[in-house]
């Protein structure tokens, strides 16, 4: 039997959520590309969290950054020297995994050889190339591993234009490329991705408490947020990572798991970055990064509380959570109204009657200037019902010969499936309120 996680990956393709990355040459291992209703989902799903955490709060601003910066950035970060894996190649088949994904005492799962494991050799995660024409170490660069540096290194930049004050955010959505060893899962890892990060800056804490209150904050933030895109949060489960555990910047660090079909996984992160990024960046840099307190007057180097979400497995985990297979007759996409690619379809009943067409494109020419809007003459009105609840259109309109005469459609609602008649000339309201409702 196809496993849901099968299923999703067919429906992604089928209706052009998302695709194989190059595949008319054979694909590129892992790599995915979002297509025409994927990218709608995912531009969604940005632009909710863009005005959640950014336009919405009077304390955190935006940057958009260079996914390459200067290689300096990754020395002073660690970055260069610690953002390693474990590495073990089975001798056999040359297989490479990650040590801490494989139980080195069990048989390579690629070739079933016994004990072939090499030793573990710490593998760097940062995808390097070279800027300018000429290929010489002076000009090797990295693509940003993470898109949290440079909210530290336009720190200054940021404070000196917005005049913010402590406790305030830098939030950055963007690329973010990393040469895992063992990518896979559908979109879950890949090489090249999407996060959505928030560095938030607090005064040096004193205590514990200083900082933990900011953390709670957060925790809930993301929670909340969770909540808002249809994530059952009773299926996310909150690790403390161990001390030992730690990235090297980090004080404590919560990792939320999420139970995806293939497993419990990491889907966001919370961690209590310390000074540890600004302190180096300054010295590094020879800058001040302080920050003067107006109070005191007293020169700080902010702490950092950092929450993080990868975007493309907030679209996988959205789409796991949304897909409901449990009535037979029907595939349903039980998107969020504000996540779905599209919030209407409007049909005429039939296609070769001009009058219900010329009708119904008035219609669909009206509603798209306000709404995501898709047109559907094909086939008969249930299997265009049937297309429309698997991409997850909250509402499907059709005009039919009665609509000449009352001026009134057939409002289609995708969860209950009930239809109601309502006036065109209410039709803009009535979605709308239910859209936003
Ligand atoms: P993992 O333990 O799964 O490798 P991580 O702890 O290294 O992840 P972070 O460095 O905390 O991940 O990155 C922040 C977020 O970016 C993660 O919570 C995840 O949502 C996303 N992310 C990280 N690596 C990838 C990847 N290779 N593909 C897709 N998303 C990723």
């Amino acid at each position: 039997m196809e496993s849901k996680m099968d299923k999703i990956i067919s429906l992604c393709k089928r209706r052009g959520f998302i695709f194989p990355g190059s595949e008319i040459y054979g694909g590129l291992a892992n790599s995915w590309d979002y297509g025409p209703v994927g990218v709608e989902l995912k531009n969604n799903i940005k632009q909710l969290w863009w005005k959640r955490f950014v336009q919405s709060r009077d304390d955190i601003v935006g940057i958009d950054a260079s996914l390459i910066m200067n290689p300096k950035v990754w020395e002073a970060s660690g970055h260069l020297a610690t953002f390693n894996d474990p590495l073990v190649e089975c001798k056999k088949c040359h297989s490479r995994f990650r040590e801490d994904q494989i139980d080195n005492s069990k048989p390579c799962p690629n070739c079933g050889a016994k004990e072939s494991f090499t030793e573990a050799h710490m593998f760097n995660l940062m995808l390097k190339t070279f800027l300018g024409p000429a290929e010489e170490a002076a000009n090797v660069v990295y693509f940003r591993p993470e898109t949290a540096q440079a909210m530290f290194v336009d720190f200054k930049n940021v404070l000196q234009t917005t005049r913010k004050k402590l406790p305030f955010g830098i939030a950055q959505i963007g690329k973010a490329f990393r040469n895992e060893i063992t990518p896979g899962n559908f979109i879950f890892r890949t090489r090249e991705f999407e996060q959505m990060e928030i560095e938030y800056f607090i005064k040096p804490p004193k205590k514990d408490e200083g900082w933990q209150e900011v953390f709670e904050m957060w925790r809930k933030e993301m929670m909340e947020w969770m909540k808002e895109v249809g994530i059952e949060t009773e299926k996310v489960h909150e690790l403390d990572v161990e001390k030992e555990k730690l990235a090297h910047y980090s004080k404590r660090t919560i990792d939320f798991e999420y139970e995806f079909p293939f497993g419990t996984k990491e889907l966001y992160g919370l961690a209590y970055r310390t000074d540890f990024d600004l302190k180096n960046h300054a010295k590094a840099s020879g800058e001040d990064l302080s920050y003067v307190d107006p109070e005191t007057n007293e020169k700080i180097i902010p702490h950092v509380i950092e929450p993080t979400w990868g975007v493309d497995r907030t679209v996988l985990a959205v789409l796991c959570a949304a897909y409901d297979d449990s009535n037979p007759e029907r595939l349903v996409l039980k998107l969020p109204y504000k996540l779905a690619p599209y919030k209407v379809a409007v049909f005429p009943l039939l296609k070769n009657k001009p009058e219900l067409v010329s009708k119904a494109k008035e219609i669909y020419s009206d509603l798209r200037k306000d709404l995501m809007t898709v047109w559907d003459d094909r086939g008969n009105v249930g299997k265009r019902y049937y297309s429309q609840d698997e991409i997850g259109t909250p509402f499907c309109v059709t005009v039919d010969f009665d609509s000449l005469e009352d001026n009134a459609v057939t409002v289609r609602d995708r969860d209950t499936m009930k239809q109601e008649r309502i006036k065109i000339s209410e039709l803009k309201n009535y979605l709308n309120g239910k859209l936003n409702s």
